[in-house]
């Protein structure tokens, strides 16, 4: 190809580049508007769409409007009222900073804005098209804007190939006006394709009713709640365009990160992460590393391939971040990400703990936490439970010989080779158990606790899966997991397309304590087992990893492996019907009092049932 001189590019085709940067679709167009009636502090904002969004999308608002003798200058590039000095960039509180949406949005397609603002008596309407402002004139219209984009890439036929067909870009504006509702309670969002009215949120300031209209009447009733929702607390709004906010950095918050929200329990999934929705100081953000740091909170609560739903608020100083990072502004970067990302997967983490079903059959009573420790001590003597409470680590005492049999020995895998404080995981989030005064076992299968709040019915297999299961990955992370070597290699034949997938895992499973070796064709030999399984049958236990392998298409991604030892810890667990000595029943409560998770199996299920004092005394007749 022969080159060119080097020339500057015409105006018109740089900010068609430009533009492509900001609008790539309706949705875009949608957004940027929206955003800008936030900005207006809008309380009402409605959203017009006709053609998927290709021939026309309208939207009004109630905000502070244009002065008339600004109008054209919202249309250049780089013009804003929201940021005077580059100083500003690390102290925006507005959504719109860059001043290139409308230049953009003007530049691939036909607008008509009509605008008055709150201090003029007489509004003003313009028509620009591609990029060039064809008519003027003065308008009666009510305070607020009205922006009405038609044709949308009529000029950049390249673009117009590129959108998806009409249900998906008509699912992505949706899906964006709904989420701006769940960020903005306190606004009312309408939104109507072709006519038809898709969505409404009533803008009272009620988050779980906002809820309701995005993810159903049933689902947002089960949603748990995180942090503290209340609008008030949240202050979401961005303050209103003009008003700069030259206080902010004098009464500046504690620089943390501020989570509330609604996520789902885990009983409620989806099979992707596209339902997991980030504001950050009211602005929509994508960003992995805060999906996954929710996904974390879940930790062992879901299956693999199965994602929660939520909607989290986070509020940062705007200082500790930078929302310069893209054009469309959907990512922001901050000081501190694992700040934010420890925030984020602690406040879901204590919602989930402080939900978890531990099936309680009254929400309150209680013995009376004074009465409750005298009579702890007074029962309980030892005081391995002060303990265990206060002491960051080891958590886990290790047991005492002959406390349980060594193939239900839970800590079995990790003595002899391992030092004790390699099993010790950190100290609980929160208070997810209350100690427990064991009184003993019923039906072979459950065990009888008082706590200070009433009466524990424990699941013992269920609870030894979860202490097993927390051991277990306490100990990989200490990297001091156990395996036991078989006295004699032995061969266990598998099914053919599973024999492919094991064949690729053989160095992933020799982490997790396997050590399996290809003996030709579909047979393998089984040479190490994780010292859980080391007194099951090799044979049941490599079943237990080909099982899992054949219901994951990608074997031993992190997720994956986290089931895979669930499924070990079941097969290792104590059985319903099992009869266990005093001292074993006091272990098992005394590790799973230990674990982060204490009140669900590592499948999901709950440990434990509670019966309240109240409850006993209800069903007693001692209270109304
Ligand atoms: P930005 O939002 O980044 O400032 P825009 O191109 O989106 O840039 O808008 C340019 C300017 O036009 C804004 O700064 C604001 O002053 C004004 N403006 C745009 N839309 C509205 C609206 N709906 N209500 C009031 N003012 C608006
Ligand atoms: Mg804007």
């Amino acid at each position: 190809m022969t080159r060119m001189p080097i020339r500057l590019l015409p105006d018109e085709v740089a900010s068609q580049i430009a533009a492509g940067e900001v609008i790539e679709r309706p949705a875009s167009v949608v957004k940027e508007l929206i955003e800008n009636a936030l900005d207006a502090g809008a309380s009402t904002i409605s959203v017009e769409v006709a053609g998927a969004g290709k021939r026309l999308i309208r939207v009004a608002d109630d905000g502070a409007g244009i002065p008339a003798a600004e109008v054209e200058l919202a249309f250049a590039r780089h013009a804003t009222s929201k940021l005077a000095s580059a100083a500003d960039l690390f102290h925006i509180t507005t959504l719109g900073f860059r001043g290139e949406a409308l230049a953009s949005i003007g530049s691939v397609s036909q607008v008509t804005l009509l605008s008055r603002s709150r201090d003029e008596t007489l509004g003003v309407q313009i028509r620009v098209e591609g990029g060039e402002v064809r008519r003027r004139s003065a308008a009666g219209a009510p305070p607020g804007t009205l922006v009405t984009v038609e044709n949308l890439f009529y000029n950049v036929p390249a673009r117009l190939k590129f959108l998806k067909a009409d249900v998906t870009e008509k699912r992505q504006i949706d899906a964006l006006v709904s989420r701006y509702a769940l960020a903005y309670p306190r606004v009312r969002f309408s939104l109507t394709h072709d006519g038809r009215e898709a969505f409404r949120s009533h803008g009272n300031g009620d988050l779980r009713e906002a809820l309701a209209g995005v993810f159903g009447v049933e689902v947002a009733r089960q949603m748990i709640e995180v942090g503290d929702s209340r609008p008030e607390a949240g202050g979401l709004r961005p303050s209103a365009p003009n008003v700069r906010q030259s206080d902010s950095s004098v009464q500046r918050p504690t620089p943390s990160v501020q989570v509330t929200g609604f996520v789902t329990p885990p009983t409620i999934t989806r099979g992707n992460r596209r339902e997991i929705t980030l504001f950050v100081n009211g602005r929509w953000v994508q960003d992995q590393k805060l999906t996954a740091a929710v996904l974390q909170a879940y930790h062992s609560l879901l299956m693999a391939g199965k994602y929660p739903m939520a909607v989290l608020l986070l509020r940062v100083p705007p200082d500790e971040m930078d929302v310069n990072v893209h054009p469309a502004k959907s990512e922001v970067r901050f000081r501190d990400a694992n700040a934010a990302f420890s925030a984020v997967e602690r406040a879901v983490r204590s919602a989930l703990l402080a939900h978890a079903p531990v099936k309680s059959v009254s929400p309150s009573g209680d013995w009376g936490d004074a009465g409750w420790q005298e009579r702890r001590q007074a029962l309980m003597g030892g005081n391995w439970r002060t303990e265990a409470a206060v002491a960051p680590s080891p958590i886990y005492p290790r047991p005492e010989p002959g406390d349980l049999p060594p193939s239900e020995t839970p800590n079995s895998g990790l003595a002899g080779d391992s030092d004790p404080s390699a099993s010790a995981l950190p100290l609980p989030i929160g208070s997810p158990m209350p100690l427990l005064r064991l009184i003993g076992q019923v039906g072979a299968a459950y065990l009888v606790a008082e706590g200070p709040d009433g009466l524990y019915l424990i699941d013992q297999h269920a609870a030894h899966e979860r202490v097993l299961y927390e051991e277990w990955m306490a100990g990989m992370t200490a990297g001091a997991l156990a395996s036991q070597a078989l006295l004699e290699a032995v061969p266990v034949e598998v099914p053919p397309e599973s024999a492919r997938v094991l064949e690729d895992q053989l160095e992933a499973l020799g982490r997790l304590g396997f050590g399996v070796e290809h003996f030709g064709g579909n047979t393998f030999l089984v040479r190490r087992l994780p010292a859980l399984l080391a007194h099951a049958d090799p044979a049941a236990a490599l079943r237990v990893v080909v099982e899992d392998f054949e219901e994951d298409e990608t074997p031993l991604a992190a997720q994956a492996e986290a089931r895979l030892i669930a499924r070990v810890c079941k097969r290792a667990a104590v059985k319903a019907g099992q009869v266990l000595s005093a001292p074993e029943q006091l272990e098992l409560v005394r590790k799973l009092e230990t674990c982060r998770s204490p009140r669900t199996c590592p499948h999901g299920r709950p440990t434990m049932i509670h019966l309240s004092v109240a409850t006993l005394e209800r069903q007693f007749g001692r209270k109304g």
